[in-house]
């Protein structure tokens, strides 16, 4: 069901992501989303944030961001971790997520998008051909556009977990 917006892969958090593993089966970059994926929600980049961009980057990955969120917000965030980025990302638009590759050096094919969101984040990682990871929003509190999302993506979740439908080991990216 909605095959269309099914993640490649769910995770508790970016950090359980298992990037080393992604890395060897030939991924080259990761595409991040900032919002409740890194931190919460408006929050400037934390250690963990900084350790996790420093530790895909020791494997020789890129990292990008791609964000709805205004520069304002996107570059000091990107500064500190040493990451590319987007801003005004226009998600699920797929353009963003195309530039996001152009400034890694890579292709669809090599790079996985992390995010929080179905309708926005993984939907457009869907359309723009990537390996898509959806990670559990880190910050219960969030703008109402948000928490009624969040109610459309409920029942989807539900079903998925019912049937079984998303490993959360990388065995589903083989392109
Ligand atoms: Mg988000």
């Amino acid at each position: 069901m909605l095959g269309w917006l099914r993640p490649d892969m769910m995770a508790e958090s970016a950090a359980q992501v298992p990037f080393r593993e992604l890395a060897k089966r030939g991924v080259r970059g990761v595409i991040f989303d900032i919002d409740n994926t890194l931190v919460p929600h408006g929050f400037a980049a934390d250690e963990a944030a900084v350790a996790l961009a420093h530790e895909i980057k020791s494997l020789g990955v890129g990292v990008c961001l791609l964000s709805n969120n205004s520069e304002k917000r996107v570059a000091p965030f990107a500064d500190a971790l040493g990451a590319y980025f987007i801003a005004k990302a226009g998600k699920p638009g797929v353009g963003g997520y195309r530039e996001a590759c152009l400034l890694l050096g890579t292709t669809a094919q090599t790079t996985v998008f992390v995010g929080d969101q179905l309708f926005t984040d993984i939907w457009g990682a869907k359309r723009a051909g990537m390996y898509s990871i959806l990670v559990k929003p880190i910050h219960p509190k969030e703008e109402i556009q948000i928490r009624l999302k969040r109610i459309l993506e409920r029942p989807i979740l539900w079903w998925w977990g019912k049937h079984g439908a998303v490993g959360c080991a990388a065995d589903g990216l083989t392109k």
